[in-house]
Formats: structure tokens, sequence, C-alpha cells
């Protein structure tokens, strides 16, 4: 429709739509990001390199051995490049649509897999309350909901929740990393599902994952495999 065109246009005047990753502008079909950053990433060669790097890394801080099932990222996150300045857009810019694309992306690297058919829900990593009012959403929510309706599955974000106002991870040692989520995940006492996906944004020691993974499990989870965007470098 006519009219529903020249709001987009208007829109699009009002609220340019930009590139996250170098503000140059998008062209509509384009979301939040543009080609040529999406081609700077550090992208995984396929599925079994990304799950063979994630289980890895649970492997050097876990010594508990909470491994996911099975494990799924897109990229490899290192300091100050572009895909940094993409996440903390997703993070905590309100840029839903990387949210989207990533979950997008995700949702096909595991249905590419085939364990597409297993999983009983997906389970975004829970912000705490204070933080979701703060920020005003949950980002691995917003992926795991995209990857959701590829993938056809329900999101439950009311299976665990985030019972402690943790500091923030970033420059803390593994140690401490670890000691700081401690405890900071418990079950919500709804039914869960044995098989799960749980989705996270930037995984770097597992730490923050494994605590929700033990809280789902003393719930009555089985299998719980791990979806991340990145793999902190
Ligand atoms: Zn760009």
């Amino acid at each position: 429709m006519r009219g529903g065109v020249m709001f987009d246009e208007m829109l699009h005047l009002l609220y340019p739509r930009v590139c996250a990753g170098c503000h140059s502008l998008l062209v509509s079909e384009e979301k939040g990001i543009c080609p040529e950053c999406i081609a700077t990433f550090d992208a995984f060669s396929d599925a079994d390199a990304a799950g063979c790097a994630i289980q890895e890394r649970f492997g050097h801080s876990c010594p508990t051995g909470n491994y996911p099932e099975r494990a799924w990222s897109l990229y490899r996150f290192h300091k100050n490049d572009r895909l940094q300045r993409v996440i903390h857009a997703m993070k905590y810019e309100g840029v839903h649509r990387l949210g989207e694309v990533f979950g997008m992306l995700l949702a096909e690297m595991i249905a590419g897999s085939g364990a597409d058919n297993r999983f009983g829900c997906i389970v975004p990593v829970p912000l705490h309350r204070l933080k979701v009012v703060e920020r005003t959403y949950n980002q691995s929510e917003i992926i795991a909901r995209s990857a959701a309706t590829i993938l056809r599955k329900d999101v439950r974000p009311d299976l665990v929740i985030r019972k402690k106002y943790t500091r923030p991870q970033a420059g803390l040692s593994p140690q401490e990393r670890q000691s700081n989520v401690k405890d900071a995940f418990v079950p919500s006492g709804n039914i869960v599902p044995e098989n799960i996906l749980l989705v996270d944004d930037v995984l770097t020691t597992g730490a923050t994952a494994a605590a929700v993974m033990h809280a789902l499990e003393s719930a009555g989870a089985v299998n719980i495999s791990l979806a991340t965007v990145a793999l902190a470098a």
C-alpha cells in the first residue's frame, strides 16, 4: 500500500537505519548489520569446529565437567574487533534486529547439523529482573525467540530464575567468574523438559552457561545443548 510505503520512508528519515558495525546506511532488507561487516567476523568454518571449540572451553574452565550435550557458535570474538562493537550494540543499545539476525544464523547452523528435532524447548540465559528493567530486554531471549521461529520450538524463559544480581563477568579471572555465578540461578519450579537448547550471547569461560545448566539439571533436564553467538578468543 502506498500509505505504508510512505510511512516506512518517513520512519527511515526520522530513524535512519545504520549498520551497528560501520554506521553505513542499510538497505531495507538488511537487518541491523551490513554484509561487509558480517564478512569481517571470524566465523567458525562449520558446526563441528564450533562445537569442538566450545567443548574445549568447558573442559578448560569447568573442572566439574558440566559439558553441554552439543554446542554451536557462529564466531570467535576478539577484543576490539567489529563484532565486539556489534555485540555491544545488541546488548546495551537496543538493536534488537541484531539478535534476530544472529538467532536466525544459529538456527540454520543447528538445523543443518540435524539436531533440531530433539529439543523440548529453548531456554535463554536469564538476566536478573533488575537488569531487565535497566536494559528493557534480555538479548539472549531475543536471539532465542528468533532461532525458535525457524526451529519451531517454544521459548521458555520461565524455567530458571536469576536470583543473584551478579557483578559483570568481564574483567574477572576464571575462578572469580565461577564463584560470581555460583548459585546465581535456581529452577523456577515449573516442569522442565528432558532435552533443552540453552542460548547465550557470548561465551567466555562457560561459567554462566554451566551454572544455568546445573539449575536446569537439578530440575530434571537430562540433555542440554548450547548455542552462543560468539566464543571469546
Ligand atoms: Zn557495516
